[in-house]
């Protein structure tokens, strides 16, 4: 068997066992049917109309600049990508400082992520305006730039020392390189997930631990219900950035945490604050951070893989300007097949999203057992985050990384028509 055919085989292996992975532990069906079938949506979830068409007025604002970002991105990488025009772009900017291996990989990957956010700019900018002009952004312009540039100069880091590899890997191994990274991408998923919430999360936020009083309590009380260890429930000072309200758990071991906005606190009555962290917990309790880390890694070693047989496809590397994959020309080829596989795994990723987040749903409403509380919150959270009730089924299909609100209201019906029974 050649190289190539290996690297084909083993992302076809890798690929199957990604499928069967996500088939058996994605909880597909959380609640059994209620006696008389399930609760009909209401794609209103039972939100006055003005807010339903203040908040579709937000969502068709900034649906087609998403749209429009995302095409635009890809094309350009695409164009600089499939042709010699990226091979070019890399030469050209090492050129200035000798223009040897190194200075190719570090600039041409610095100028690359740069252009692509810059190619998107005033889509960003304008997405920003609309944000403003909806109350949902508190951002000063400055933070905004400052945003910007530090989520820019990390991608550069990240991607130059992933690709960095990668390069060394190739004039290492010629020839079985891609297995040694497939393996390394699977290791840095694991290593990415535990150090975010430690390096990349205060990057953009500070958190202060909760102070001691009754809504602490009462939130350790339900860690405690629950049977996971929490050290600490954080506030984070997102009311910096945006009136938003939410909260979140990250990490697994010894860095996890469950973080809540501070944007939550004193707008929402306890219940609905306990509501959500009850959410959160859920996600803890099934050890979905682990899992979704787990099959991270699989996916991005199946992907590095196909990376490795597309990479030694001759006339793919000639259409880019490149003449082997260890070649630091060969970034803008490596980037746009990355782009584009990401944008493939968006659906996949997002089906499995929507299944676990109706599954830590329930958790939430069985361990409070207040459904009220659960549905009023629901109704809060989408009319401060302005989120339309019930977006276009394509929409939600391939964007969605929850059910909509209008499903989970329905959901909260059917919890406590089974409880009832
Ligand atoms: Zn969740």
């Amino acid at each position: 068997m050649t190289a190539r055919r290996a690297a084909l085989a083993a992302a076809a292996v890798l690929g199957i066992a990604l499928v069967l992975v996500i088939a058996v532990r994605t909880p597909w069906h959380v609640l059994p049917e209620p006696p008389g079938g399930y609760s009909p949506v209401d794609p209103t979830a039972g939100l006055p109309a003005g807010q339903v068409a203040r908040a579709e007025d937000f969502a068709s604002a900034l649906r087609p600049a998403s749209l429009i970002s995302l095409v635009v991105g890809l094309a350009v990488s695409a164009v600089l990508g499939l042709t010699p025009l990226g091979a070019r772009l890399v030469t050209a900017v090492a050129r200035p400082v000798g223009g040897g291996r190194i200075a190719q990989l570090v600039l041409g990957v610095a100028a690359l992520v740069v252009l692509g956010r810059l190619v998107t700019l005033p889509i960003a900018a304008y997405a920003e305006v609309v944000r403003h002009r909806y109350g949902l952004s508190t951002r000063s312009w400055w933070l905004w730039l400052r945003d910007l540039s530090v989520s820019t100069a990390i991608s550069a880091a990240v991607t130059c020392l992933l690709l960095g590899s990668v390069l060394w890997l190739v004039r290492r191994a010629p020839r079985t390189w891609w297995a040694w990274a497939a393996g390394a991408a699977a290791g840095f998923v694991v290593v990415a997930s535990f150090l975010y919430p430690l390096v990349i999360e205060p990057a953009f936020n500070r958190f202060e631990s909760l102070p001691a009083g009754q809504l602490r309590t009462d939130l350790l009380a339900l860690a405690d219900e629950s049977g996971v260890p929490v050290q600490d429930v954080l506030v984070s000072d997102a009311s910096r950035r945006t009136t938003a309200l939410n909260a979140y758990v990250s990490g697994f071991g010894s860095t996890r945490r469950i973080v809540v906005y501070d944007t939550v606190l004193g707008r929402l009555p306890d219940e609905e604050i306990e509501s959500i962290v009850a959410h959160e917990l859920g996600h803890v309790v099934h050890g979905d951070v682990l899992t979704g880390t787990l099959t991270g890694a699989l996916g991005a070693a199946a992907a590095t893989a196909l990376l490795g047989w597309l990479l030694s496809w001759t006339p793919l590397l000639r259409r880019a300007g490149v003449d082997a994959p260890g070649d630091p020309r060969v970034v803008p080829l490596a980037l746009f097949l990355i782009a584009a596989g990401g944008l493939v795994g968006t659906p996949v990723q997002n089906l499995v999203s929507r299944e676990v987040e109706a599954r830590a749903d329930l958790h939430a409403l069985d361990l409070t057992g207040v459904p009220d509380a659960f549905v009023s919150m629901q109704r809060r959270l989408a009319t401060t985050n302005l989120s339309d009730p019930d977006p276009p089924a394509a929409w939600q299909w391939f964007f969605g990384t929850h059910p909509t609100a209008a499903q989970r209201v329905a959901f909260a019906e059917d919890w406590r028509r089974v409880a009832v029974g």
